[in-house]
């Protein structure tokens, strides 16, 4: 049956849309922190879709939103009043930190970011994006064409100019050896040399914690010191949230948190866990540069009422039932427990990331070379296991990642935690 749907997919498909696994798994349906593919086996999510189901699955709070919002109106789009779009607009400006902000919703993160570009150029009236090494946001034109992760990058022909900046990746490389302050201050110098040497850009697009490229997080502090030397040149910043978002980090609601004295973004978007699961994109951003279009817009299907009722009732449970917090206390827990267990392998050059977000580097034993053979070896021994997990990395992805819906209690932590130390030591 799965092989045949492979075939099918293969058949219809783009070659270039990732599937994980030699044998690939249709997923059928799920519960909580578990799903089950089209053969019976069931998993343990460490992965929640793509960070996407951020409560958990089929949680009744957000399947009964939804089935009454469908049972009145699902759709009507932005071209009349929608109670739901709104109230989730007011909620999301209030706890953005942003002042005096709007909000724009759109499908995707892809979508979210290409909303930001596009007002960051024109409030800038400037084509010149600075973005860092090693990024990821989204497969549009545009936001491929800013994406610093050369795996995820297709194509070399972007509308925008863009300049790359160093503070994503620091496990390999010359940076590796640097204490925080001399690495922020490393980046702050190749940032001001490159102020230097450029028409005034549009703005600075960073993930606080980068997803795609592996959980790299850069030292706190970091995105504030640039902050001041963009500030200095009237450059905006953009905190792409669609992974660090709402909670996710532990210690803070928003990635850019951790960078304390920056205070919040000029523009911020988000994606991902919104909507457990349904397409919830966004973009806030203080209303002066939110209003700078001269021009009508419509977006058919952003804020629509299913989507939005299914963010309301998930933010609601969210906040209700301290998430943020579950994510600080098991993801705590998570990462002591994956350090110890990864101390025993060779391979593991680091173990990094907060909250829920864990990235694991995998590194061919003794050397800097990225191994991303044994990253696919670990990701299969622990679907095998009975653990779904997640890839991300340079070109060839060598880290492994941890992000499960933020409900996980502390037993499937242990039980995750168990599954991953037998995949690690399986591939010595
Ligand atoms: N930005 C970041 C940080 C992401 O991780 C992603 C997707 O993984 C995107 C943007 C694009 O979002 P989407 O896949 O919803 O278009």
């Amino acid at each position: 049956m799965t092989n045949d749907l492979l075939g099918r997919h293969r058949a219809v498909l783009p070659d270039w849309l990732a599937l994980y696994y030699e044998e690939p798994i249709e997923i059928t349906h799920g519960e909580g922190r578990h799903v089950w593919d089209s053969e019976g086996n069931k998993y343990l999510d460490f992965f929640g879709g793509i960070l996407t189901t951020m409560t958990a699955h089929a949680l009744p709070e957000v399947t009964k939103a939804v089935s009454e919002q469908a049972g009145r109106i699902i759709h009507s789009s932005t071209l009349y009043l929608n109670r739901p779009m709104v109230e989730l607009a007011e909620r999301i400006a209030q706890l953005s930190g942003i002042p005096d902000a709007r909000v724009f919703f759109t499908t995707s993160g892809t979508e979210a970011n290409d909303t930001a570009l596009l007002l960051a150029t024109t409030y800038r009236r400037s084509n010149t994006i600075l973005a860092m090494r090693n990024s990821y946001h989204g497969r549009s034109f545009s936001s491929v064409g800013i994406t610093g992760n050369r795996g995820w990058s297709p194509t070399s022909l972007s509308p925008l100019q863009t300049l790359y900046v160093h503070g994503g990746v620091r496990t390999r490389g010359p940076y590796a050896a640097l204490s925080d302050a001399d690495f922020i201050a490393a980046c702050v110098d190749d940032l001001r040399d490159l102020l230097g040497h450029t028409r005034p850009p549009a703005a600075l697009i960073a993930e606080p914690i980068q997803g795609v490229g592996g959980f790299t997080s850069p030292p706190d502090g970091l995105y504030a010191a640039f902050r001041e030397v963009l500030q200095e040149h009237g450059v905006l910043w953009i905190a792409d949230e669609v992974q660090t978002g709402w909670g996710r980090t532990g210690e803070h609601f928003w990635g850019w948190q951790a960078h304390g004295r920056s205070g919040p973004p000029d523009i911020m978007t988000f994606a991902k866990g919104i909507g457990n699961g349904m397409s919830i994109g966004g973009v806030v951003a203080r209303s002066e540069i939110m209003n700078c279009l001269d021009a009508n817009s419509i977006s058919t299907f952003g804020g629509t009422q299913i989507t939005m009722a299914a963010g309301l009732a998930n933010l609601t449970y969210l906040l209700e039932h301290d998430l943020q917090g579950n994510a600080r206390r098991v993801g705590g827990m998570l990462i002591e427990r994956i350090r110890s267990a990864a101390a025993q392998v060779p391979h593991v050059r680091e173990v990094r990331g907060r909250g829920l977000m864990i990235g694991i580097e995998l590194t061919r034993p003794g050397t800097d070379e990225a191994d991303w053979q044994a990253a696919s070896a670990v990701l299969e021994a622990a679907r095998a296991g009975g653990l779904l997990i997640g890839k991300g990395g340079g070109h060839n992805t060598s880290a492994l990642r941890v992000a499960p819906p933020l409900s996980l209690n502390v037993a499937e932590a242990e039980e995750g935690a168990e599954i991953l130390e037998s995949a690690l030591r399986s591939i010595q």
